[in-house]
């Protein structure tokens, strides 16, 4: 059991988040459960991720898990916050350009005081003014991290310096505006700055801004601006006021990766604690959402297949964790399995107590319509490359079983279709629909990417022959878990395959395949012009003992 507090300090660290975003985290979390875990720093045992979460759990009676995380000291801690604020979906431009600015102050502190004294600190109370440019190898090093510009990295630096200058003179919810609003340009900003600067008298006092800028556009725009917000103020707020601090107690995350396809949303596997202090209560929780509506019908195999639609509910992609490496979000349109593998997590999870709520049918095959929104709904972000584009479609069900009706499967593609932006990764263990779909596609986008995940011998053949008719870009072959040896004698109809151990659960003891096993999948893979992808976790020695 993982005992952890809240530190005032991290909690304050990033802006927060603004009031509609919070609803939205609510019912999102209300409706699908807290599917990622919380991080704690665990020299600490403090939480540096999920702190809004945290708040919401416990005042909904929601289970989540803990994951911890090794840091050496606070400062890496802030700079793996502000990271994973980066990566967060619907962030706001000025938000993001704030996380970089910060970033670049924090790792241009560092470099001036390898102490590791507040050197960031003092940048931040530098005026923008003062020639201060950033320094290029670090402002190269954070373009190449974050996928952005050089350019990007300056301006955001500028932005970050003149944001918290002004946040020392009108407060933190000053800074909020700033973040979560276009509500202000850097110009307006700027000539704000050198106001104060010139006279803080004058930018304080709000209704003598514009007269104090000789009354131009530019002053009657800010002071317009202000007005407004300060009318919003219900009193001068002190700049970050720190939190009480908070003792919570909640089970581990399972510190294994489901094994099938290890790219599902880490799950709660256990119902967490009570916290042993409840944060502080809102005064009035919000209407919890309206129950689903629920239509069972019969699917082509016989068995009982449901509806389920929330009408109104605004569905977006749910973010993996940081252990998924190949895949940001999750999109589960369609969940529910009849392969009955005796190694699926996903069964597991929607069968499981804890999330009745959220799986109310079970792991019967189900369909959810306002689902197939959550592409055009969720906001793409490029920090880490292909990865912020990549979604793993159906992570709980096989979208081309053979009992799926077909109606639902051409809705999931035309979802699909008509969000080029992301990039799907479909996942089977029935090869001959994929080849149904395909044909009636007459081949999948460039942005579709197939595969199948092979577990038994019998599954062989047929993959090989419908993969060389499957048209895609992206073709991939699963060999995960690899719990049986497995011959194959054509692999030309793939791109890549990837071979991984299982990890210990379902009361499953974790396996790892002979070296034997993975080498004939990989001679023929590399003989055929796949590329090979091994994953570790559960094969240490393919480390120690293979060369690639
Ligand atoms: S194919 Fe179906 S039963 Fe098998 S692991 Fe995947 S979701 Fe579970």
């Amino acid at each position: 059991m993982t005992k952890f507090s809240i530190s005032a300090e991290l909690e304050s660290f990033l802006p927060s988040t603004t009031e509609d975003e919070k609803k939205a985290l609510r019912l999102s979390l209300q409706a699908e459960g807290c599917l990622q875990p919380l991080t704690v720093w665990a020299e600490e045992q403090v939480l540096v991720d999920g702190h809004n979460r945290y708040r919401i759990c416990v005042d909904e009676g929601i289970p989540f898990t803990v994951t911890e995380r090794n840091f050496p000291g606070l400062e890496a801690v802030k700079e793996w916050m502000l990271l994973q604020q980066l990566c967060r979906r619907n962030l706001s431009d000025n938000h993001r350009r704030w996380c970089l600015g910060q970033l670049y102050e924090r790792r241009k502190g560092e470099k001036g005081n390898k102490t590791g004294a507040n050197q960031h600190t003092k940048s931040l109370e530098d005026s923008p003014q003062n020639g201060d440019k950033p320094k290029g190898r670090v402002v190269d090093q954070i373009a190449a991290e974050t996928g952005t510009s050089k350019n990007t990295v300056e301006r955001s630096a500028t932005f970050t310096r003149t944001v918290e200058s002004l946040a020392k003179v009108y407060g933190a919810s000053f800074r909020d505006l700033c973040l979560n609003t276009n509500k202000f340009t850097d110009g307006s900003l700027k000539a704000l700055l050198e106001l104060h600067e010139k006279d803080a008298d004058a930018a304080a006092g709000i209704a003598t801004i514009a007269s104090s800028m000789g009354r131009t556009e530019i002053g009657e725009r800010i002071a317009a601006e202000l007005d407004e917000w300060a009318a919003t103020q219900v009193e001068d707020e002190p700049i970050a006021p720190p939190a009480p601090a908070v003792v919570a107690a909640a089970p581990k995350a399972s510190p294994s990766l489901p094994a099938q396809l290890s790219a599902a949303p880490v799950v709660p596997s256990r119902p967490p604690v009570a916290p042993i202090d409840q944060p502080e209560q809102p005064a009035r929780k919000p209407a919890p959402p309206s129950p689903p509506m629920i239509t069972e019908i019969e699917l082509v195999d016989g068995k009982k297949g449901f509806i389920q639609s929330r009408p109104g509910y605004r569905s977006t992609f749910n973010e993996t964790n940081a252990m998924v490496d190949w895949a940001k979000w999750t999109w589960n349109p369609i969940t529910g399995c009849h392969h009955g593998c005796e190694y699926c997590y996903a069964r597991d999870i929607a069968l499981s107590e804890r999330m009745k709520s959220v799986y109310p049918t079970g792991f019967e095959p189900t369909f959810h319509p306002e689902r197939l929104q959550a592409p055009a709904n969720t906001t793409a972000r490029n920090i880490y490359g292909q990865k912020d584009k990549n979604v793993f479609v159906c992570s709980m069900a096989d979208l081309f079983g053979k009992w799926v009706p077909l109606e639902w499967i051409q809705q999931v593609m035309d979802a699909m279709i008509a969000n080029p932006q992301w990039t799907y990764l479909c996942l089977t263990k029935f090869p001959q629909r994929l080849k149904e779909i395909n044909d009636l596609y007459g081949g999948f986008p460039d942005h579709v990417w197939v595969g199948t995940s092979i577990d038994n011998q019998a599954r062989v053949g047929l993959a090989e022959r419908c993969f060389k008719e499957i048209d895609a870009k992206v073709k991939w072959l699963s060999c995960e878990p690899l719990i049986v040896p497995l011959r194959f004698e054509d692999l030309t109809g793939f791109n890549w395959v990837v071979i991984g151990g299982q990890s210990a659960q379902n009361g499953l003891p974790s396996f790892m395949p002979p070296l034997e096993w993975v080498g004939h999948v990989y001679d023929v893979a590399k003989r055929d012009g796949c590329k090979v992808f091994c994953k570790t976790e559960n094969m240490p020695q393919m480390t120690r003992e293979v060369a690639w």
